[in-house]
């Protein structure tokens, strides 16, 4: 009988993070401030992050120790399970050797645990009552309400109007895990405020939510704010997941050539493909890692490599990044964890460096590779998980027309239970393509004037 299923024990999770920075060959540019334009040290932080993770952020060692308490949490649903994709390569008739590392079994359904467990944790050393975030979604503010109720911290998550009102179920969870969830924008801070006295039936963004947790963060001393992807040590936190695979894929005695996951901000796409490519930087091998993204929000593949602030009103350090102008507002796609403006650091500092590669896609493609997926291997994958899905699917036909076999990694960050309403949008004929032209990104870059780098 053929072994679908790839398992590690829990005495195999990972007992270190793996820092890719030590490793790059350029690393990557300071964060500037947003007012001086200079650059700004680890301090500068302070107010928001707890310092261990400030620590982590500007860190260059190689490895860094996981806590025994976070691997204790990571226990709940880790190690992951890899499966051989039998299915898929047969739905398909492809020479390819397709396998998948599947983070859906996590309690909140995707990747974002793995870091929310350690933030939390981090914060509960340092004495930290609460914790602020946004969420578009919903998959960052349940993964974080999770944590937070595992560690006795309260969690008070701005969550995205027009999400709050179509998702309320993602809601409900966060409720269910004790945390405290506004609609976004609220009139429990200033920015919030402001945002209603000129619009009061604004509908909200990610940007004016990250505006309203930073403000409540910053104006009390024991309570920190949270990201869910984006930083250095949120991407780095995620490696556990690729340091699995890495030994998965040694059991079933093969090694991927292609690694692709798909793009919000970075980290699913980092914590899978950095451990590979650590091979490559150290070994000389050559395994392609390949980032899948929105064709409605093409960062990577159309944007330009630039200092942009994080957040939509200016708020936040300057970071170098691959972007599309922090004012860019993505059409709505239902892979709401993808539609944002920038990426992370150390993923652009990479993709300038030509060690990664990026794809995109439209979203009628993607929930055409997702309803296959579904079908052939019986997960539904959530809306974000599609694109990589739809990368692997056509590196696999590439296969069958060139005649080779390749073995095709595919990072099946989540699950789509909770976003059965975008797949009936799907089947019942009413997803749109969505297609954004050169004049669209032009204008959006030209409302930038933030640093150029060279
Ligand atoms: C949040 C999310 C993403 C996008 O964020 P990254 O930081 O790029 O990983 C992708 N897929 C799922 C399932 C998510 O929850």
């Amino acid at each position: 009988m053929k072994n679908r299923k790839i398992l590690l024990s829990e005495q195999e999770i990972p007992e270190k993070w793996y820092n890719i920075v030590h490793d790059m060959p350029n690393k990557p540019l300071p964060p500037l401030h947003p007012g001086t334009k200079e650059p700004i040290g680890p301090e500068a932080l302070a107010p928001l992050f707890p310092m261990e993770l400030i620590k982590q952020e500007v860190t260059t060692e190689k490895w860094v120790d996981i806590p025994e308490e976070v691997r204790d949490v990571y226990k709940l649903w880790r190690p992951t399970p890899m499966f051989r994709a039998y299915g898929l390569e047969a739905a398909l008739d492809t020479p390819a050797k397709i396998y998948y590392k599947y983070e859906g079994v996590s309690p909140s359904g995707s990747h974002k645990p793995n870091t929310a467990v350690a933030q939390a944790y981090y914060s509960k050393q340092e004495g930290v009552r609460r914790i602020t975030t946004e969420t578009g979604a919903g998959q960052w503010g349940s993964a974080l309400s999770f944590a937070c109720q595992h560690f006795g911290i309260e969690c008070e998550v701005y969550m995205v109007k027009i999400s709050y009102e179509q998702k309320p179920y993602r809601k409900v969870m966060m409720n269910t895990w004790g945390a405290t969830v506004h609609a976004s924008p609220s009139n429990l801070t200033e920015a919030g405020r402001k945002i209603l006295a000129e619009d009061p039936d604004s509908p909200g963004s990610l940007g004016i939510a990250i505006s309203e947790a930073v403000e409540r963060a910053a104006s009390d001393e024991k309570t920190k704010y949270a990201l869910g992807s984006v930083l250095n040590h949120v991407l780095m936190h995620q490696t556990v997941i690729g340091l699995e695979a890495v030994k998965q894929m040694e059991k079933a005695g093969d090694m991927p050539d292609i690694v692709v996951a798909p793009f919000g901000g970075g980290s699913n796409f980092a914590g899978i493909s950095f451990p590979f490519l650590r091979l490559n930087l150290e070994e000389g091998r050559n395994i392609r890692c390949i980032a899948a993204e929105p064709s409605s929000c093409p960062k990577l593949t159309r944007g330009v490599f630039r200092y942009d602030f994080g957040d939509a009103v200016g708020m936040t350090p300057l970071l170098p990044m691959y972007t599309l102008g922090h004012t860019f507002v993505p059409a709505p796609i239902h892979a709401g964890g993808l539609r944002y403006h920038g990426a992370g650091v150390v993923v652009s500092q990479l993709l300038r460096d030509k060690l990664i590669e990026a794809r995109a896609h439209d979203q009628v493609e993607c929930f055409e590779a997702g309803v296959l997926f579904a079908r052939a291997e019986g997960i539904i994958p959530a809306p974000e998980t599609n694109h990589a899905i739809a990368t692997a699917i056509q590196e696999a036909n590439k296969c069958k027309e060139e005649g080779v076999s390749r073995t095709i990694l595919i990072h099946l960050c989540g699950h789509g239970n909770f976003d059965l309403a975008a797949y009936e949008n799907y089947l019942s004929g009413k997803l749109v393509k969505h297609e954004i032209t050169s004049e669209q990104i032009a204008a959006a870059l030209a409302k930038i004037d933030t640093p150029v780098i060279d």
